[in-house]
């Protein structure tokens, strides 16, 4: 039986090659093309059967001059005939096996109708009529590549749309279509790829996007569910052992991490499976809070794991969680790509006999040999570097622990019912106390000079300084030229009094991890670096940031670079050095002089570029949509959220005959979703 599920192989014309070229573009499935919509649409305007090609999809509009008949051939095979009159042209015109469309034309009444044309015999055969004058006839234009053009996905997904147009199903039930003025599944479909005028596209626009985002919303919804019906494990954490470790630190949390540690801590506490997200501008005391956690975990019993998107990151963290569990029982490991195979060995016993409390590492710490004793807690840092299967192999190894994924790049209000998805959100929207606000300045390149021997007399009273050089060219050997280049100016500038130290992509492991900690050991006072310090990266001591044609980076790479200092007491600096020669970087530069808000930022960043740039951007952690646009249309992402939220809070959603479309494909796409049936 035909199904929307079927290969596009089965369509005539599509052989192994073409399928695979129609693979390429994301088309599998006759569903896949039915759905692959038009980008825009082009007025088809009128055309004349002498200037028509032979062999062309083309309108004519005129007028039906000779009497419709239908005639029978073979065995159950209609013909409908009738002569349109297009100016002065007579245009013999057939439909095959459509014999119905005899009962909509009649003698002298004005019409379009859409078809092949045969320019010998002046003939068109008849694909579409279309009874009303179309205003403006559209033509739909699809994304195509070299081996797949234009007029054979028109071709194919005509041919789809006449075979499978009774398979077409309402996967947003009814009573919500009617509630928002949406067209059903079918009249969406074709309202896409055929509406008559402009309007009728807009529907179909407007209904396909509601159900992409209503099915997104689904999905994020029924993963919810799915998690607080998994039952997670109760960390049961020893509340005074953890009072007391937090009366230790050596300073107050703020308020907001004390609001964060609750949420988390509550989480932890009940039998569910947390999965939080702790979102917070860099530098506002994440580490400290995840540390807090794991603490809690220890104290229950359990162990803890941390993972960065780097392997240097991991480094840190081991290290800073080392001093920060200093003088407890807390035992800290660390697993990357490059632990020896013998530690490895030990370290994974260790971890086996829940020797090892805490785990700290990459991506590497996910392997299937990979076995804790009693994983209460995974932390993922940097989260939007984690794609969410590395996430499900996290809980598959780990007896399904709690998850704590932690991110400094914040999202604007208008992403984040998107970007957060399944999660819960935990936000620490305020900096430590007594943290200088770090001045930003914007600086031409003539002012080089001046800027150098400011970062001289920062030096002189004890501080250190980075100094970054940006992307040329996304060539990594012209960047680690250029930061050689300037490595030497400044180590000879410096000489003898300072230290310039070097950091880039080419280094290996060992010896970035070399450069960092001398640089931390302030050994180098001057830090010469690719982006390769963008994220994490913990050096109270720096306060100068002086970032090298800074128009190259975007605004959220900035604001990661402007984190790393102001990390003391001290008054920290970031100088710009840049001479844009557009509106945009202009822009940019400005709106970091204005703010330090990585809000603030996220949401100018947004507006300047415009949401079709920002979303498909691995940063901002928000997924691709076919139609919809999440920015634009944030409106219709809220009411497709209330819609989905409402909808799955009856427990039988599943069962109601107006939903089995829905609840079948939710079942399909999501594999098993529900825990008891
Ligand atoms: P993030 O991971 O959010 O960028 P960190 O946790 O690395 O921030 O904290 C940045 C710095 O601030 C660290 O040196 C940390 O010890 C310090 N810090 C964290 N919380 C506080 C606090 N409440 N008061 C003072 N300093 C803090
Ligand atoms: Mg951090």
């Amino acid at each position: 039986m035909a199904s929307l599920t079927d290969s596009i192989a089965v369509l005539s014309g599509v052989g192994p090659k073409r399928e695979q070229a129609l693979n390429k573009l994301g088309i599998y499935t006759i569903a896949d093309l039915l759905m692959y919509y038009p980008t825009r649409y082009d007025d088809l305007a009128m055309k004349l059967p002498s200037l028509a090609l032979d062999g062309e999809k083309i309108t004519f509009k005129g007028i039906v001059s000779s009497a419709p008949v239908v005639a029978r051939f073979g065995y159950k095979k209609t013909r409908v005939n009738f002569r349109l009159l297009v100016e002065n042209d007579n245009v013999m015109v057939s439909f095959f096996n459509q014999p119905w469309i005899v009962n909509q034309l009649e003698l002298g009444q004005e019409v379009a109708v859409y078809g092949t044309y045969d320019k010998a015999r002046q003939a068109l055969t008849g694909m579409k009529v279309l009874p009303k004058m179309a205003e403006d006839e559209l033509q739909a234009i699809y994304p195509s590549s070299k081996e797949v053009q234009q007029r054979t996905i028109k071709a194919l997904i005509e041919q789809a749309l006449g075979k499978y147009q009774d398979q077409m199903v309402d996967l947003v039930p009814t009573s919500i279509q009617t509630r928002y003025r949406l067209m059903n599944k079918h009249d969406t479909v074709f309202g896409m790829h055929a509406p008559k005028d402009g309007q009728e596209a807009q529907s179909a626009r407007r209904s396909a996007s509601f159900e992409e985002f209503f099915l997104f919303q689904m999905r994020l919804q029924l993963l919810k569910l799915m998690d607080k019906s998994n039952f997670g494990r109760a960390v049961m954490f020893d509340n005074e052992q953890l009072k007391v470790f937090i009366q230790k630190l050596p300073f107050e949390l703020t308020a907001a991490q004390k609001k964060v540690v609750n949420e988390i801590l509550r989480d932890m506490r009940r039998p569910i499976h947390m999965n939080r997200l702790l979102q917070g501008d860099v530098g506002s005391g994440k580490t400290v809070v995840a540390a807090l956690a794991m603490y809690a975990a220890f104290t229950a019993g359990m162990q803890a794991t941390l993972m960065a998107p780097t392997e240097i990151l991991a480094q840190q963290h081991a290290r800073t969680l080392g001093d920060f569990f200093d003088g407890t029982e807390v035992r800290v490991e660390l697993l990357t790509g490059s632990t020896k195979a013998a530690a490895r060995r030990q370290i994974l016993e260790d971890l086996a006999m829940g020797d090892i409390d805490i785990l700290v590492g990459t991506h590497a710490l996910i392997q299937p040999d990979i076995a804790f004793r009693n994983l209460g807690l995974a932390v993922i840092d940097e989260q939007h570097r984690f794609g969410v299967r590395q996430r499900a192999m996290l809980r598959e190894i780990g007896m399904n622990p709690d998850i704590l994924a932690m991110t400094a790049t914040p999202i604007p209000r208008t992403l984040a019912i998107t970007a957060y998805g399944e999660m819960d959100v935990s936000v620490i929207d305020q900096l430590p106390a007594g943290r200088k606000q770090i001045q930003t300045r914007w600086l031409r390149g003539n002012e080089l000079d001046k800027t150098v021997q400011f970062i001289k007399q920062q030096l002189d009273e004890g501080a250190q300084a980075y100094v970054v050089t940006p992307l040329i060219e996304e060539s990594e050997a012209l960047d680690v030229q250029n930061a050689e280049a300037v490595y030497a100016d400044l180590s000879h500038y410096f000489a003898p009094q300072y230290q310039v130290g070097l950091l880039h992509g080419r280094l290996s492991n060992q010896e970035k991890e070399t450069v960092m900690s001398e640089f931390k050991a302030n050994h180098y006072q001057v830090l010469v670096a690719t982006t390769v310090i963008e994220v994490g990266v913990d050096v109270p001591n720096a306060t100068v940031m002086l970032i090298l044609d800074a128009d190259r980076f975007g605004l959220a790479q900035l604001h990661q670079l402007r984190g790393r200092v102001g990390r003391g007491s001290r008054q920290s600096y970031t100088f710009l050095i840049a001479d844009p020669k557009t509106q945009y970087g202009i822009d940019r530069m400005e709106a970091m002089v204005e703010t330090t808000s990585g809000f603030i930022l996220a949401q100018k960043d947004l507006e300047l570029r415009g949401s079709g740039d920002v979303l498909g951007k691995r940063q901002s952690g928000v997924p691709e949509f076919r139609v919809g646009d999440p920015v634009n249309d944030l409106i219709m992402m809220e009411y497709a959220q209330q819609e989905a939220i409402e909808l799955v809070s009856d427990e039988k959603w599943d069962q109601q005959p107006a939903n089995q479309f829905l609840a079948d494909y939710m079942s399909e796409t999501m594999g098993k979703y529900r825990n008891f049936d």
